[in-house]
């Protein structure tokens, strides 16, 4: 097994390579599967014509990268921002492959990426540039090939030009191609709180090991998106207290606890800057929020936040990943030293891809289930997969990071020894 090689810190692919290869060492994985499963399968760049509303012609950059197959279809999804990059969605397709495996549902993992800022592109714009990306990707995608979602910078309404496009092409309506759509083309009831209510299950298990209660338990989130935002208002439902929240623009923390509905209402209906909601207390960056005092810290925004130099500052007594790669490498080892109760990514945010396979079964079933039996299914999942990640952390003496990557890597690893190679 080649040593394990310190990442560049703010790599993510780098990060996510170190990870596996810890795990991997630990449980002895043999050479050739090393070798099989470091690497993706498949990596697409595309460069997108889209005819602007000002009458130019733009080039985008997009990417596809399907990393494996081996336990079922690629899943993942497809991010717009203007950093996105080859690295980036590389890492994030490794990191589905470990997502589907922890909490063991029959996909692979992939991801997608526009460079783009969607802020600034009207939504004539987006839809051209959703619909070209779609298209050039068409005989790779498909319920049984490959199955995207959405992700930063995209949402219900990109996913429902992804399954027009693809149906289109496909001469035949299509809607297991595609999860996270709206609900009248074939979206899961739940699937849009999914992410955030997992988020909240792991929390609730934390709660629950280290004898805590989640009444009045103080939690900050940073990212006010889809998983940032549900959990904010999930968790306060739950009892938990809000208080501290950020987005793009800035955070706010608030010893007394936020009135989330209020702030989902001011950002979301009213369109207001998050930190210029009324009475919200001290305003910051949003990293700064990271480093308040509260008993569980929620990071739900975007990669590298939490950094070798200031991770030492963060307060909380469990950490749960609601982001995809929030915690660099080198922040595990401070993170770990202060006996901080991590929930990574590759569980903490398992939610989402949970209720998106929860679709594609629907979808192919052509049978839609009620709200509450999709959450049931969901906590199911969840609580099953936080604790065989518990218990191997436990077993194999190994923080509950590695231990996830090592579940996850040894189910496909059993798989791929199952199905031999094709040569
Ligand atoms: P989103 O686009 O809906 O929201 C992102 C939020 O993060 C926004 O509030 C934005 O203002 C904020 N943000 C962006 N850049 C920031 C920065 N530099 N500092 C602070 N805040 C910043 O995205 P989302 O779907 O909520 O995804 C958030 C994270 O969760 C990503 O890492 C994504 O990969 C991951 N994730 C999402 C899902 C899902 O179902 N949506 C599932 C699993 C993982």
């Amino acid at each position: 097994m080649p040593q394990t090689l310190v990442p560049e810190e703010m790599n993510v692919y780098q990060n996510a390579e170190a990870r596996f290869e810890v795990a991997a060492d630990k449980l002895g994985l043999e050479q050739g599967l090393y070798r099989y499963l470091k690497y993706p399968d498949k990596e697409i760049t595309l460069y997108i014509p889209v005819g602007m509303d000002n009458g130019q012609l733009e080039v985008f950059i997009g990417y596809r990268v399907l990393h494996s197959t081996v336990r079922g279809p690629g899943k993942g999804g497809i991010r717009f921002a203007p950093d996105v990059s080859l690295d980036e969605v590389r890492a994030l397709s490794a990191w589905m492959t470990w997502k589907c495996a922890v909490v063991d549902i029959p996909f692979g993992g992939a991801k997608g990426g526009i460079i783009c800022d969607p802020r600034k592109l009207s939504r004539g714009e987006l839809e051209r540039l959703t619909r070209r990306y779609t298209a050039e990707l068409s005989d790779w995608l498909g319920p049984e090939r490959d199955v995207p979602a959405p992700d930063v910078g995209t949402n219900e309404q990109t996913m429902a030009w992804v399954m027009d496009t693809y149906a289109m092409h496909a001469r035949q309506a299509t809607n297991a191609v595609v999860t996270g759509k709206p609900i009248e083309l074939g979206g899961s009831r739940g699937r849009r709180e999914a992410t955030g209510r997992g988020v909240m299950i792991c929390v609730d298990k934390a709660m629950a090991k280290l004898g805590m209660k989640k009444e009045s338990t103080r939690v900050i989130i940073q990212g006010f998106g889809n998983v940032g935002s549900l959990a904010a208002d999930l968790m306060q439902k739950a009892g938990y207290k809000i208080i501290g929240l950020a987005d793009i623009g800035g955070g706010l923390y608030n010893e007394k606890g936020f009135d989330v509905p209020k702030v989902i209402e001011w950002v979301y209906t009213q369109k207001k800057p998050l930190q210029e909601f009324p009475g919200g207390g001290v305003k910051m960056s949003s990293r700064d929020v990271l480093f308040q005092p509260c008993d569980v810290l929620i990071p739900a925004a975007i990669e590298n936040q939490i950094t070798e130099q200031n991770a030492h500052k963060v307060q909380a007594r469990v950490l749960c990943e609601g982001a995809n790669g929030p915690t660099t490498w080198q922040a595990d080892a401070v993170i770990d030293a202060k006996g901080i109760f991590t929930i990574p990514d590759i569980l903490g945010n398992a939610g989402g891809v949970t209720v998106s396979y929860f679709e594609w079964v629907q979808d192919r079933q052509g049978f839609f289930w009620r709200e509450s039996e999709v959450n049931e299914r969901l906590l199911d999942v969840m609580e099953r997969s936080f604790d065989e990640v518990v218990r191997y952390a436990e077993l194999h003496r190994v923080n509950n990071r590695i231990a996830a990557y090592m579940l996850a890597i040894d189910r496909v690893a059993s798989a791929l020894k199952l199905r031999g190679i094709y040569a």
